[in-house]
């Protein structure tokens, strides 16, 4: 595999692009906005930067990386000559039905259809498609260029050769990938979401404030954030997807997201991709600020 086409160019589809592209794979970065691409490209260069200013890189190799990526707006001609696509489009089951849907329209049989979804069933996507045997979950964290792991989840028809393939794909990305099945929520989410809606509850119910739950989780369990700010990190819309994911596939209440999360979102807080989520974003410091309907 040497041609990829990733679809999506916001939070996760930039870093995907980003970290092929690094390895020396031609990327074709597709978007239906050309104004998520101009920003996906210039957070492509900034994350290059800061590799080169800690010297993980070299000037030269950020070079190299940009010049493997090129980005489209038009699926088809995106996806022309590739091995692999991996989809990173919004979390939205329907849309990404229907992108796989035209994937199959405007590439051979042979291509693997790989998606990033957080949650929505392998499946699911594979039984649209031409090709259930080449269809495969591989799930970069965030954010991807830094993150070791990749969650490979096979669908229920997903073949062993494809698992292997993208298993050792992801190890050239000097990733460590791990297999699981498919399930809601997998494993990643299954574990991690509960922990965030939890503490978003803890909140909800007054037992404690944001920076009390956000210290208590990183002083205490050793975590490098407080799961309050790493649902603005993850985006609280996305939040709040996968636990509608988790609540629907497993039909059990312990599962409900939090009216909380719920009017964070209707309101249009949506973490850092917002400006504005538990904590205040775009302020300009490194500071971690309390966003102002949470400030005691
Ligand atoms: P995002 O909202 O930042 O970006 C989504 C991008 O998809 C946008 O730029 C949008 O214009 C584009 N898009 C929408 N429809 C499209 C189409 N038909 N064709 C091409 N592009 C289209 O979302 P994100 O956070 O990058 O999430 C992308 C995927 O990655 C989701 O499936 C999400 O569940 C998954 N994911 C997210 C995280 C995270 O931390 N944010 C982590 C792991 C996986």
């Amino acid at each position: 595999m040497k041609n990829v086409a990733v679809i999506g160019a916001g939070t996760m589809g930039n870093g995907i692009a980003h970290t092929f592209a690094q390895f020396g794979y031609n990327v074709s970065l597709i978007d239906v906005q050309f104004a998520s691409l101009e920003k996906g490209l210039a957070t492509i260069e900034k994350n290059l930067d800061r590799q080169v200013a800690k010297e993980k890189i070299t000037e030269a190799q950020k070079t190299e990386t940009l010049a493997n990526i090129s980005t489209y707006t038009d699926m088809e001609a995106g996806v022309k000559g590739v091995d692999l696509v991996v989809e990173a489009a919004t979390e939205n089951v329907d849309l990404k039905l229907q992108i796989f849907k035209n994937l199959c329209e405007v590439t051979p049989t042979s291509v693997i259809l790989a998606t990033n979804t957080s949650s929505i069933s392998i499946t699911k996507i594979a039984a649209v498609t031409d090709r259930p045997d080449k269809v495969i979950g591989m799930h970069f964290m965030n954010p991807v260029p830094v993150m070791k792991l990749v969650e490979i989840i096979r669908g229920y028809s997903t073949s062993d050769d494809v698992t292997n393939s993208i298993m050792d794909l992801s190890k050239k990305l000097s990733k460590n990938p791990v297999e699981v099945n498919d399930y809601p929520g997998f494993v990643a989410n299954r574990i991690l979401m509960p922990m965030i809606n939890e503490a978003i509850y803890t909140l909800y119910e007054g037992v404690a404030g944001v920076d009390e739950i956000d210290q208590v989780m990183k002083l205490g369990m050793a975590h490098p954030m407080g799961p309050l700010q790493l649902a603005d990190f993850i985006g609280l819309d996305v939040c709040l997807a996968i636990l509608h994911v988790l609540h629907d596939g497993f039909g059990n209440p312990k599962y409900a997201p939090c009216p909380l999360l719920v009017n964070m979102v209707m309101a249009g807080k949506k973490g850092i991709k917002s400006g504005e989520g538990f904590y205040s974003w775009g302020h300009g410091t490194k500071d971690l600020v309390i966003a102002d309907n949470f400030k005691k």
